[in-house]
C-alpha cells in the first residue's frame, strides 16, 4: 500500500461533504437580469439570436419584473431600444422624458420600490444615427465632447429613480463627469457601476441585434479595450475608482477571467462580470442541439466567475436558472 498521508479525494467522496467544503457558492442575490425596453405598449417580441430574451414595452416589462421578483431576481439592468426615427447625431432621445428607459425606471420604482435594484446602461450607441458610443467630430468619436452628453443621459435615469447608472461607453473621464453631474443635482446617493474593462469583443454579436446598435461604419476599437491587453485593465479600473466608481465590471466574462482575478486582487470595490450575449447564445445553441447539458454548463461558468473573484453576475440566464430551480 502506498504511504499517502494527504488524500484530496477524502473530501470528494459524497455530495454533502463536497458541499461542506466547496470554495465558491452561488446566491440568487448576486444575479442581475438584463432587459431591452422599447417604446409603445403591449409589446413582447422575441430576439432571434437570444432565445428566451425579448424586447418589451414598459407595461410588459413591469409584469415580467414582478414575476422575476417572485423567483428572487432583485436586480436588473435596462437597455433602451428607441425607434429608428428618434436617432440623432448627438443621441438626444437618450435623455428625453419619454425615453423608454426613463419611463421604465419610473414605472418599476413606483411599482416595486426598494424591493428592486434598478440599474441602467448609459451609452449613446443605441440613440445615435451613426451607431457610435459618443458624438462624432470629423468622423471620429470625440471623447471630451461626449462626456456632457453621457452625463445628461445618466442624470435623466437618476432623476427618474435609477439606483445605479452604468456607463458602458469607455470614454476617458466619463465616470468623473457623471459623478459630478449627479452630485450637482443632489443625487449623491445614486451609485455608478462602471464598465471599467469593456473589451472590443466579437461576443457582442447577438446583443447588436437586440439593441439595434451596430455602428453604421467602422468599429469600436478606438474606445473599447484591446483583447490582447491585461495590464491596461488595471489602469482603466484605477482611473474609474479615482473618478468615483462604486462597482467595477469586466465585460465579456468567460474569455477575461484573468482580468477579473486581477481586479479582485487590486480593488476592494464590488466586482461585476457581464456574461454577454455571445456567451449566452453559444450555450443556448449547443443546448438546443443536445450537445451540452445547459444547466451544468451555466453553473460551471458561474462558479468560474466566482472563483475568479466576481461578486455580481449579469446574465441572460438568471430567470431560467431560478425558474427551473438550478440554484
Ligand atoms: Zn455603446
Amino acid at each position: 500500500m502506498p504511504d499517502l498521508i494527504t488524500r484530496p479525494r477524502r473530501l470528494r467522496s459524497f455530495q454533502a461533504l463536497r458541499n461542506l467544503v466547496a470554495e465558491s457558492r452561488l446566491d440568487r442575490a448576486m444575479l442581475v437580469q438584463p432587459h431591452f425596453v422599447v417604446p409603445g405598449t403591449g409589446i413582447s417580441e422575441p430576439i432571434d439570436a437570444m432565445p428566451g430574451i425579448e424586447h418589451q414595452s414598459v407595461d410588459r416589462l413591469v409584469a415580467t419584473v414582478g414575476a422575476d421578483l417572485g423567483l428572487g431576481i432583485r436586480s436588473l439592468l435596462l437597455f433602451g431600444v428607441p425607434e429608428e426615427s428618434c436617432k440623432a447625431p448627438d443621441g438626444r432621445a437618450a435623455w428625453a422624458d419619454d425615453a423608454a428607459v426613463v419611463q421604465a425606471v419610473r414605472a418599476l420604482k413606483r411599482e416595486f420600490g426598494d424591493d428592486l435594484v434598478v440599474m441602467t446602461d448609459v451609452c449613446l450607441c443605441a440613440y445615435t444615427d451613426h451607431g457610435h458610443c459618443g458624438v462624432l467630430r470629423d468622423g471620429r468619436v470625440d471623447n471630451d465632447a461626449s462626456l456632457p452628453v453621457l452625463a445628461r443621459m445618466a442624470l435623466a435615469h437618476a432623476r427618474a429613480g435609477a439606483d445605479v447608472v452604468a456607463p458602458s461607453d469607455m470614454m476617458d473621464g466619463r465616470v468623473g463627469a457623471i459623478r459630478e453631474a449627479l452630485d450637482g443635482a443632489g443625487l449623491e446617493s445614486v451609485a455608478i457601476m462602471s464598465y471599467s474593462c469593456k473589451y472590443a469583443s466579437a461576443y457582442y454579436g447577438p446583443f447588436r441585434e437586440a439593441a439595434r446598435s451596430a455602428p453604421g461604419f467602422g468599429d469600436r476599437r478606438s474606445h473599447q479595450m484591446d483583447a490582447r491587453n491585461r495590464r491596461e485593465a488595471l489602469l482603466e479600473a484605477s482611473l474609474d475608482v479615482e473618478e468615483g466608481a462604486d462597482i467595477l465590471m469586466v465585460k465579456p466574462a468567460l474569455a477575461y477571467l484573468d482580468v477579473v482575478a486581477d481586479l479582485r486582487e487590486a480593488f476592494p470595490q464590488p466586482l461585476a462580470v457581464y456574461n454577454v450575449s455571445g456567451e449566452y447564445s453559444m450555450v443556448k445553441a449547443a443546448a438546443a442541439r443536445g450537445w451540452i447539458d445547459e444547466r451544468a454548463v451555466v453553473l460551471e461558468n458561474w462558479h468560474a466567475f466566482r472563483r475568479a473573484g466576481a461578486d455580481i453576475i449579469i446574465t441572460y440566464h438568471a430567470r431560467q436558472a431560478l425558474a427551473q430551480g438550478w440554484l
